[in-house]
């Protein structure tokens, strides 16, 4: 059999790979991208039921404005014009519910706006408020690597990477429903605010505070973006098809690759975009230290979901026609409301993207789903679920719709569900290990698996190697990219996409 040399391997077809193997193709490199599912875009790819549409990870984002960090991560690649955004531009699209203190909050577009209108909320909290967004600024103006414009080498790290969300809010203010405000944004990366440094939370918030977009044709509008992008190039794609087995390992470096379809590979540089349990299982045991795996090993999950896949029923009107993004917090405390074992009420979001007339948009309701909860069934796959797990399937669906009539009640006689799915769901289409939405939870002063492995060409990239969420996953293709092709390469890169 003869073995084919691919410059790279990319590993995992979801936007992270798809952002690799774009950078390096336009580098000049051969590239071979491996993806385990039947098809590319991990969690972006929409499915349809019932005639409607529904996004599976990806539902809006931040910075698609001119020159926001999206903006110009596309422009980079090419293929910006690809996207059409539809921005969230009254204030009432994106609001905030806090049931038990009976207040709601809306979020005007950019900081400025939003500090002054938080500040009108809050008046006698205007200095914290005032501190809150000036730090959040700051330190998205000292991460170099959300200006892609800048050949920076390793990202420094902050003396707000070392501190908590929680432990900054709790300095600013006493009043636990404005840190419950600003900490609102936690349910977009799953981790407490006890947990995530507030540099992360500031690097995440940021994009959502400058401006809010929804995409048209969502996640699959990504997936086209690149599939065409990657006509011109040397790109080979494999779906259905993943590394089985490492070998001749020698010197730190895995000589050849051997695939599940039966073929061999060589590569100067393979990087791998999947979770960190995954990238653990493929090094040889004689290839991971035992630090590495105690590492890995001591990742957690980030929160997962229990989605609700809904439209408005035929033949009746859309009784809130502004609400886009929804979301409720039965109580301020967001460090309970993402806690494993809180077993209270639980926090949900509401997202109803834009379609064109005539439509029937496909709302997706989600909460906080923790692997605690499905453990019973984690045996489980995909259409050979027991009985028990229907139940407590439909058990969710009807306590999760009491909830949204509750706070929305016009939505009991108008909201059609449609389908639902737990994190197993998630964790059987998306072929992660849990079904964490956003890969490993982003803790304080952990030390995320990226960059080079202890097999010197293997690299990890992909959302629990930075941060989540469309921007942190592409972003580490940014960073890790650079790493493979090297600093004068990556700048000839940055010139060329710049001219
Ligand atoms: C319900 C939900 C809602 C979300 N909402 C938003 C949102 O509104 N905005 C936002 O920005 N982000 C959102 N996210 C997060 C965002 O979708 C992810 O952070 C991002 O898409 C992750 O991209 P990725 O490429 O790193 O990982 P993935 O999309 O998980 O892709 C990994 C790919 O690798 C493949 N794979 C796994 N193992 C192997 C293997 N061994 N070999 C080959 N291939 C393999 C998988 O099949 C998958 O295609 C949401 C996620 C979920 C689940």
């Amino acid at each position: 059999m003869s073995v084919r040399h691919f410059d790279n391997i990319v590993v995992g077809g979801g936007v992270s790979g798809l952002t690799m193997t774009l950078l390096l193709a336009m580098s000049g490199r051969r590239v071979l991208l491996l993806e385990k599912g039947p098809r590319l875009g991990g969690s972006l790819a929409r499915f349809r039921k019932d005639g409607v549409w529904f996004e599976t990870g990806f539902h809006f984002t931040g910075g698609l404005h001119r020159h926001g960090v999206l903006d110009e991560i596309l422009t980079l690649l090419g293929i910006r014009d690809a996207f059409a955004p539809v921005f969230l531009t009254d204030p009432a699209e994106n609001r905030f519910y806090f049931e038990a203190e009976g207040r709601c909050f809306e979020h005007p577009v950019g900081l400025a706006a939003i500090r002054q209108r938080f500040k009108a909320d809050f008046p006698a909290e205007a200095g914290a408020i005032d501190a809150y967004f000036d730090k959040v600024r700051s330190v998205c103006d000292r991460t170099p690597s959300l200006s892609l414009r800048d050949n920076t080498i390793a990202p420094p790290t902050l003396d707000e990477d070392y501190v908590s969300l929680d432990a900054v809010l709790k300095e600013l203010t006493a009043d636990p429903l404005l840190r419950g405000l600003l900490s609102g944004y936690a349910m977009c990366y799953g981790a407490r605010p006890d947990e995530v440094s507030f540099a992360n939370h500031a690097r995440m918030a940021c994009a959502f505070y400058e401006s809010l977009a929804f995409v048209r044709n969502g996640g699959d509008a990504f997936i086209d973006a690149f599939r065409e992008k990657f006509r011109g190039y040397d790109i080979e794609v494999r779906c259905g098809t993943t590394i089985a087995e490492l070998a001749d390992l020698r010197d730190h470096r895995a000589g050849r690759f051997l695939l599940s379809d039966g073929s061999e590979v060589t590569t100067d540089a393979c990087i791998l975009t999947i979770h960190p349990a995954e990238i653990l299982r493929l090094l040889p045991e004689k290839a991971r230290s035992r630090a590495f795996a105690a590492r890995v090993d001591g990742f957690e999950p980030a929160a997962g979901f229990f989605a609700l896949f809904a439209a408005i029923r035929p033949g009746c009107a859309d009784p809130y026609p502004q609400a886009a993004i929804t979301s409720l917090f039965p109580q301020a405390d967001v460090n309970r409301l993402l806690d494993p074992a809180h077993d209270g009420e639980a926090a949900l979001v509401i997202i109803k993207p834009p379609v064109p007339a005539g439509e029937r948009a496909g709302i997706c309701i989600l909460e906080p789903n923790f692997v605690g909860q499905v453990a019973p069934w984690a045996d489980s796959a995909l259409g050979r679920r027991p009985e028990e797990y229907r139940q407590y399937k439909a058990e969710r669906v009807a306590a999760i719709s009491e909830h949204i009539f509750g706070t929305l009640p016009a939505y009991r006689d108008t909201l059609e569900i449609l389908d639902a799915g737990s994190m197993l769901t998630f964790r059987d289409y998306l072929h992660n290990p849990d079904g964490s939405a956003y890969g490993i939870r982003q803790k304080l002063q952990q030390f995320n698996v990226i960059g080079r492995l202890p097999v010197h060409n293997l690299f990890a990239a992909g959302q629990s190697a930075l941060l989540p969420g469309i921007i942190g996953a592409m972003m580490s293709s940014l960073i890790v990219g650079r790493a493979v092709l090297g600093k004068d390469e990556y700048g000839r890169f940055l010139e060329g996409a710049w001219r």
